[in-house]
């Protein structure tokens, strides 16, 4: 995302996206010119706008008010922040990584409403006092707007749908309730489908009911909160399979070995026959250790005409470059160790015996990492102790 950095807060990097510059105009117009003559007739323009401008202005301040709400909860729990973005449709805090409890997920979340209904009664007090001893009437407004548009944000994020904040707050219950993390984000997620839709066909009825620019922005908030649910259920399925699968059933026990001298033709031939395009197989030179294991599908990639000469020796994974990892990893192990390269070979050995058990690949992992339907029906997890590579 194209975004300028505003500074730091509290030590948490802010940035605004230009996104940001079509919601300060149209709301900075629609107050100075549709809402504020209302309260306050016989207004003179040039003073709306400046106090319309400031509203808006004030508006993203509660917004990041809201998602620093979030940040400290998380940074209390033990959850990184690594930066807080406004844009378009409002904040996004991005955490560092996976909240690690129900509980931690839950008071994460509800922070931030909380923040904005505090908001929400600040500003209400705020215009009610200032009428009441007869301040200026365009900042009565101004303060009566703010209180009203963080009573709705508060409102808002409270809907049990993911990805917003009452949809972390479900999660958080359902996640106590059944134990299981990625089901309960996945149930979340539904929820958040079936707002978003609820939510286009609102704005296309506010559209045919008002104009046509009236309903745009709940329609694409609507749209925007499909997008945030569909990749919500994706990688939570994604995530649950992952965490379900020992690495074991996906590796290759005791795959032969080669002679390192091996032309990359004659692996290729081999593979073909059904020896495994993705299994790592163990490369020796004199005796009987592998100095290197080498992929059928990674060698592919050499050209055709260099096949015949080129020998598997020269294109292994030596032996001193291979992951050793512990028997009872489960593919999420596996994944965060290689961090997103596809090239890594790793061994797995049982506790202190240094003895290889299997051979595991990136492209004996790749089959968990489809993704599911849009509803999140998995048929893809593997069943238990079932042997898939
Ligand atoms: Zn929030």
């Amino acid at each position: 995302m194209a975004t300028l950095r505003l500074g730091r807060v509290l030590g948490i990097p802010v940035e605004i996206h230009w996104s940001i510059l079509a919601v300060v105009a149209l709301f900075t117009g629609n107050l100075a010119v549709r809402a504020l003559p209302v309260y306050v007739p016989g207004a003179d323009l040039r003073w709306r706008l400046v106090a319309a401008l400031v509203g808006v202005i004030l508006f993203f301040a509660s917004i990041l008010a809201h998602e620093l709400g979030h940040s400290l909860v998380a940074l209390s729990h033990g959850v990184g922040v690594s930066g807080i973005t406004l844009w378009l449709l409002g904040g996004m805090a991005e955490l560092d990584r996976m909240v690690p409890t129900a509980r931690a997920e839950a008071r994460i979340a509800a922070a931030g409403p909380a923040v904005s209904g505090v908001l929400a009664v600040f500003f209400t007090a705020t215009s009610v006092i200032g009428f009441q001893l007869g301040a200026w009437r365009l900042a009565v407004a101004v303060a009566a707007w703010l209180g009203f548009v963080n009573l709705t944000l508060a409102v808002f994020n409270l809907a049990p749908a993911a990805p917003l904040d009452g949809g972390r707050i479900l999660t958080a219950a359902l996640w106590r309730r059944m134990g299981d993390a990625e089901r309960a984000r996945v149930v979340a997620g539904r929820c958040g489908l079936v707002l978003s839709v609820l939510l286009v066909l609102a704005g296309v009825a506010q559209m045919m009911t008002f104009g046509p620019l009236e309903g745009v922005v709940t329609a694409v908030v609507g749209l925007f909160v499909f997008q945030a649910a569909r990749t919500e259920i994706r990688s939570a399925v994604v995530r649950g399979r992952l965490r379900a699968t020992p690495a074991a059933t996906l590796a290759s026990a005791h795959p032969p070995s080669m002679p390192d001298s091996t032309s990359v033709l004659q692996l290729g031939q081999w593979a073909g026959t059904g020896a495994g395009w993705d299994t790592a197989f163990p490369v020796v030179r004199w005796g009987l250790d592998p100095v290197g294991y080498v992929v059928p599908r990674l060698a592919a990639s050499i050209p055709p005409a260099q096949q015949s000469w080129t020998r598997v020796g020269q294109v292994m994974v030596r032996s001193e470059n291979v992951d050793r990892i512990e028997a009872g990893a489960t593919a999420e192990d596996v994944l965060a160790h290689w961090d997103g390269d596809r090239s890594r070979v790793a061994v797995l050995h049982r506790g202190h015996d240094p003895a290889p058990t299997a051979t595991l690949t990136f492209g004996q992992v790749a089959p968990l990492l489809a993704w599911p339907d849009l509803w999140g029906r998995d048929r893809n997890r593997p069943e238990p102790g079932v042997r898939t590579g």
